[in-house]
């Protein structure tokens, strides 16, 4: 609030000096008062909420160093070189330094000469670190990323456990711990871990309400954009609005930057394959000229502060409800009416499930990427309101339906889809256990069709016994119950080639004991749901 002593205090003139910012936002003025007059705070904030503020100015208005605990080593380079280019002095301590970078740096901390020391969590494991910090005039301790502090999260780090030890060492410093990822289970795990209970919570709205959120399936991608585009956001007649366009991999980038610019439309690629002085150009022109489009890759919006991005279009399903929500958070930072679009379809699910499945590293970091795919396909299938979706997977409510995302304004409606899963099901088993063979989607659903090919007689596939028990679905309605299947975990894919197979859970469905709600898309003419009923 305006009355707050940072909105007015060496706090305001250091957000104007050293940041450039006119004002606060949200809680930030709130949680500075707080930690620049010695207390304890927590901070809940969204990405791109502005939480490094929050430390980092109160590290500049007291006296001594702000020292910062961050799991996000390949980060510390560029945070340090972005505070240096605005004149503050910050370091970092972590296992890439040299011994005459650290010693260098050691030297400065104890010189008093730094503003800001961004620290390993396993550093503070480390006597001689402590000793170090002993030897220095500390101004507060942040602790990022507060959240790995939780066993039961998806980002455990042992090490924050012994951070608690911060306050018996330093009984006097304030702490700040920050986090855009918590329930509100979570959030008293962070205090009782960190030996926070006496800390100020700040608990942010993650709701974006001048965003409206669409899922739509993917059919024709490239017109469905055009389009998009087009007829919402004025690229018709060559004037139109700026906004992001998302694509997964570079060649895409490139492929739907080009389809953009041959129909007219302002659109300029970005990714990490193309040089470094054409990254820059490009961004640049994004940001100074109005109406530019940019396709990009997800290497594309950290740190962008661009306030009229109209639209964030994604053409590729994102990996995790958190990158959904940081990158669809780019559209209308200025708080005018802005469109987060996704289109999504059975391809993206079996692309996406093959990912993880070939991916390297060890079966947990396999299953915590499942578990955040998992979300994300929740969000895509479900029939209830959008926003109250994402708002819960951050452990907030939304009161009622939100009136502006898909589901609100046109409700999907869901369907049993039990029987039709049998089928598919069925289809799977029958080829694994009779024929030992098991293949895509594709050659699936031409059996449950009955289709006449030549891939099905080289196989003998019109002799099972399933050949032919689909014909109550079109093509489009079984790719669907697939992609569902596989969104519910009742179905995955295998292999390079993303061959289907069972999993546990299949064996209840064919058995007769679990239901399978689907969801019909809005777009799907009401004849095929009328039919189904
Ligand atoms: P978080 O750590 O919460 O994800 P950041 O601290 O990186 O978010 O901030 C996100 C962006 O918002 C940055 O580009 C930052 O410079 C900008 N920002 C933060 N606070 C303000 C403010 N008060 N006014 C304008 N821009 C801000
Ligand atoms: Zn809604």
């Amino acid at each position: 609030t305006t009355t707050s002593p940072a909105a007015t205090g060496p706090a305001l003139d250091v957000l104007r000096r050293v940041f450039g910012y006119d004002a606060f936002r949200g809680e930030q003025a709130a949680v500075i008062d707080t930690v620049v007059g010695g207390g304890d705070a927590l901070v809940l904030m969204p990405t791109g909420g502005g939480k490094s503020l929050c430390y980092q100015i109160p590290a500049l208005v007291r006296e001594g160093t702000g020292v910062v605990v961050s799991p996000l080593i390949a980060l510390m380079q560029d945070q340090v070189d972005a505070l240096a280019a605005l004149g503050v002095r910050a370091a970092f301590l972590n296992s890439t330094l040299s011994f005459e970078a650290r010693r260098d740096v050691e030297r400065a901390l104890v010189a008093g000469e730094l503003d800001l020391l961004y620290l390993a969590p396993e550093a503070l494991r480390n006597r001689t670190t402590l000793d170090l910090l002993d030897q220095a005039r500390i101004a507060l301790f942040a602790i990022d990323e507060a959240h790995c502090v939780s066993q039961w999260g998806h980002d455990f780090r042992p090490d924050y456990l012994e951070l608690s030890m911060l306050h018996q060492r330093w009984p006097t410093v304030p702490r700040i711990a920050l986090t855009a990822t918590a329930t509100a289970a979570t959030r008293t795990e962070i205090a009782t871990r960190l030996d926070l209970a006496g800390a100020r919570h700040f608990v942010s709205s993650f709701d974006r309400p001048n965003i409206t959120y669409r899922i739509v399936p993917k059919d024709r991608p490239d017109k469905q954009l055009l389009e998009l585009l087009r007829t919402e956001h004025g690229h018709a007649d060559g004037r139109g609005d700026a906004g992001i366009v998302y694509c997964l991999s570079r060649a895409s980038v490139e492929k739907t930057a080009a389809m953009l610019v041959q129909n007219g439309i302002e659109a300029l690629p970005y990714h990490a394959g193309l040089p470094a002085g054409v990254r820059a150009a490009n961004q640049s022109r994004f940001l100074r000229e109005d109406g530019v489009v940019m396709v990009a890759t997800i290497a594309f919006g950290m740190g962008i502060d661009k306030p009229d991005v109209r639209f964030v279009a994604h053409l590729d399903l994102p990996k995790s409800v958190e990158g959904y929500y940081q990158e669809t958070g780019r559209a209308g930072r200025d708080g005018l009416p802005s469109t987060a679009w996704l289109a999504y379809g059975l391809a993206d699910v079996v692309q996406q499930r093959r990912l993880i499945e070939t991916s390297e590293g060890d079966p947990a970091h396999r299953r915590n990427l499942a578990q955040h795919l998992n979300a994300m396909l929740a969000l895509c299938e479900t029939v209830e309101c959008r926003r109250a979706q994402l708002l819960a997977y951050f452990g907030q409510e939304h009161p009622g339906a939100c009136g502006a995302c898909d589901t609100c304004v046109a409700p999907p409606e869901a369907w049993d889809g039990t029987v039709a899963a049998q089928k598919v099901l069925s289809t799977v088993l029958r080829l694994a256990r009779e024929r030992g063979q098991s293949f895509g989607v594709g050659q699936v659903i031409d059996i449950l069709l009955g289709r006449d090919t030549e891939k099905v007689r080289r196989f003998r596939h019109q002799d099972l016994t399933v050949f032919g028990v689909g014909t109550d679905l079109a093509e489009p309605e079984w790719r669907a119950v697939v992609r569902q299947l596989l969104a519910q975990g009742l179905l995955t894919v295998e292999g390079v080639h993303g061959t289907l197979v069972l999993t546990e859970a299949s064996g209840e469905v064919l058995a007769g004991r679990r239901e399978v709600r689907m969801r019909h898309e809005p777009e799907r003419p009401a004849r095929t749901a009328r039919a189904r009923k």
